[in-house]
């Protein structure tokens, strides 16, 4: 991920209020890692097709490791 796709979504993400201090350790640091395509399952059981998936950026508290998404789309980022 590039320093300006950081910057851009840490941004988004400020600007909805969303980048509180950590809920498990109540760190402050956050580092933007990468991107994730979150499998969306309409139902429990297994297909043979690959399911949909929606594109959220990973969020890591650099304290303790904890590991957070937000759906691009919902904050506003397309990338
Ligand atoms: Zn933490």
């Amino acid at each position: 991920m590039e320093q300006q796709e950081k910057e851009i979504i840490f941004r988004a993400l400020q600007a909805k209020n969303a980048v509180p201090a950590c809920p498990r350790c109540k760190g402050t640091g956050h580092d933007l890692v990468g991107y994730n395509l979150q499998p969306v399952y309409d139902s429990p059981r297994m297909t043979p097709e690959a399911p949909p998936s929606v594109p959220t950026v990973l969020m890591l508290c650099v304290t303790c490791g904890n590991l957070t998404q937000h759906v691009l789309s919902s904050i506003g980022v397309q990338v």
